[in-house]
């Protein structure tokens, strides 16, 4: 890369690279603590210009009338050039939240093969002939809605922006990314490569700056048609209640704090397999993260030991290291609150069985580096219990029979996600069925896929993403009658 610690990223509105000065910010390695480059930060001007540019485009005969299968093309071609730049995207993000390098390089595997699945879907899902009841032809029809705002995290930003982006633009809008101030450049390389794909100009902007600033102005801005949003559910509420001034639609994809679920009759080594990737893998910095452990008593402690023993062994270190199997925090002020959080928790009596400091020994200081934690002992009421901590610490609970697990799993204001290990196939369907959850993985963990929508129940969000009906959350229905 040719960036220097003082190159200011522009942003991309209207098909032009804007630079804006003025709180411009930093992008700071996490595993390293030195500036990558600065980031510009839109005005208010600058937020106006990019919607109007959005409006314009979206009007324009060449976006609003271009067929399905044309524009199915386009996004396979944005996709193709994710798959060239794909070193070049899987570095931008690992230098900017500290992922390991295989993980950087999956996700934009992953976030490529979201803009096929939604080319695909475009240019094959169709209107509807609905049952006439009279002299009469009718239709359900599909409009876009005009302007969509996305607005994305840092955890997986490449993967979420696909996941937005391409059904947004598949739907026919026009769209104004809005990427975490923490990992703003993946997003921007993406709308170069959309450029580069034939994508008319305005379509995609991207538009960077602060959350409470450059995202609130968007989402409150009247041209602005509907919004989605994936980040922390206090970030979600702000967006809901300036959504309902506007009387518009929003999906939200929010926070978890997900139960990893173990009976007494489960494959052992398996689970802790399972257990150990739910929590550890990204440094716990994953909404689905399987952060509430629910071992049943008779094998718990033999288990937990086992589960410490192991995870004990991963090797933390820089993201590009050989065989490294967590990265740093994605930033050192994220790292703050997660110290914070583990001392919390030691005053509310916890027993930290691994972990709960950072690593030891020159080679990580310089980093926002913290060790795999394991914290047991804990009340179901402690607020490592009951809140998000986004990162690699797992609380270590347990359970005495089925319904005392639905009972303290479902004990909780998220819902985004949770897991069961059993022998038992019969038990894993009942269970699975009692969860307050979006997403429910039996004897398996963080298995996603781009054709199953998912999504939070409760406090962890609002809507579905990914799947066929991925592409209708950008969509609005309308009837029209042929009179005969
Ligand atoms: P965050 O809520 O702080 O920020 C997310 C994005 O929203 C950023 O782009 C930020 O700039 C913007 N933003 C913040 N406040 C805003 C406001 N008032 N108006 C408009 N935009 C605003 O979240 P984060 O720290 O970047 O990410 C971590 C959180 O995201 C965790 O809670 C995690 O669980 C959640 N997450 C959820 C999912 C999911 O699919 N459910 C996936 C990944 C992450």
């Amino acid at each position: 890369m040719s960036e220097s610690s003082e190159t200011l990223k522009p942003m991309l509105i209207g098909g032009e690279w804007i630079a804006q000065d003025d709180a411009a910010f930093d992008s700071v390695n996490p595993a390293t603590g030195v500036r990558n480059y600065r980031i510009s930060a839109a005005s208010d001007a600058q937020v106006d210009q990019a919607v109007q540019a959005a409006w314009q485009a979206q009007r324009q005969p060449a976006w609003r009338d271009m067929l399905p299968h044309q524009r199915a093309a386009i996004l396979r071609r944005i996709a193709d050039g994710m798959d060239q730049n794909a070193s070049l995207l899987a570095q931008l993000q690992m230098i900017e939240n500290g992922k390991v390098w295989a993980e950087c390089k999956a996700q934009v595997a992953s976030a490529a093969a979201t803009f096929r699945y939604y080319a695909g879907v475009c240019e094959t899902l169709g209107a509807e002939v609905t049952p006439a009841r009279g002299n009469y032809l009718s239709m359900t029809h599909y409009d876009p809605y005009g302007v969509v705002v996305a607005i994305t995290p840092w955890n997986s930003p490449l993967t979420m922006e696909a996941q937005k982006v391409a059904p947004a633009l598949a739907a026919g809008n026009a769209v104004i990314l809005k990427p975490s101030e923490v990992t703003s450049s993946p997003a921007l390389a993406l709308g170069r490569i959309a450029l580069e794909a034939g994508l008319p100009p305005g379509i995609l902007n991207v538009v960077t700056g602060l959350g409470a600033t450059v995202g609130r102005r968007l989402v409150e801005h009247p041209g602005v048609r509907m919004v989605s949003f994936t980040g922390g559910t206090g970030s979600g509420r702000a967006i809901a209640h300036a959504a309902a001034e506007k009387l518009m639609p929003v999906a939200l994809e929010l926070g978890g704090k997900s139960p990893h679920i173990v009976f007494a009759d489960a494959d052992q080594d398996a689970a802790i397999d399972g257990v150990i990737g739910g929590i550890f893998e990204g440094s716990g910095q994953s909404c689905v993260a399987g952060s509430r452990l629910y071992v049943q008593r008779g094998i718990a402690q033999a288990f937990i030991e086992k589960l410490v023993a192991r995870a004990g062994r991963l090797k933390v270190d820089l993201p590009d290291a050989e065989g490294a199997q967590m990265g740093p925090i994605a930033s050192f002020g994220h790292r703050e609150k997660i110290e914070s959080m583990v001392d919390g928790a030691r005053r509310e009596g916890a027993e930290v069985l691994l972990g709960g400091a950072r690593p030891e020994g020159k080679a990580l200081e310089a980093g926002a580096f913290y060790r795999p934690t394991i914290l047991g002992g804990l009340s179901r009421d402690a607020h490592v219990v009951r809140e998000e901590i986004f990162g690699p610490v797992l609380c270590a609970l347990i359970f005495d029979d089925e319904d005392d697990l639905v009972e303290q799993a479902n004990d909780s204001a998220y819902g985004l996600a949770s897991g069961i290990w059993t022998a038992d196939y019969r038990r894993a369907w009942r269970i699975a069925r009692r969860l307050e959850a979006g997403s429910v993985w039996i004897n398996t963990y963080k298995q996603l896929s781009i054709s199953t929508p998912f999504g939070g129940f409760k406090q962890s969000g609002i809507g579905r993403e990914k799947g066929v009906s991925g592409l209708r959350l950008y969509q609005q229905s309308k009837g029209i009658y042929f009179g005969m």
